[in-house]
């Protein structure tokens, strides 16, 4: 198993093994990631990775997923942009148990 530097966060340069890296690439785009555990604070950290890095690390060993783009991004779009003021006002219904219909709650 070969040992891979990363950069952890919060620690800078930790050495990993192979394994405990995943690699990441998105077959809509090509964009490549890597994401580990750091060894030493167990942080979860991700970087971006071009091909050469995606191809080292999986001939040396890193699991690789391939994952698409959420099929929502292809839906057509109808009316305005959400505004801050939007966001606020649902935020504030959220909060207020007489706007939401009584048979929607799963709390009954
Ligand atoms: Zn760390």
């Amino acid at each position: 198993m070969a040992k891979v530097r990363a950069s952890c966060p919060d620690c800078g340069d930790v050495e990993l093994d192979t394994d405990q890296v995943q690699v990441r690439v998105c077959v809509d785009d090509g964009a490549g990631s890597y994401a580990f555990r750091c060894p030493m604070c167990r942080v979860a950290a991700a970087k971006p990775a071009d091909a050469r890095v995606v191809h080292l690390l999986v001939s040396w060993g890193a699991p690789l997923t391939m994952w698409r783009l959420p099929a929502e991004l292809d839906e057509a779009r109808h009316g305005p942009p959400l505004t801050h003021d939007d966001l606020l006002s649902f935020h504030l219904e959220l909060a207020d148990d007489r706007s939401v219909p009584r048979s929607s709650r799963i709390d009954d």
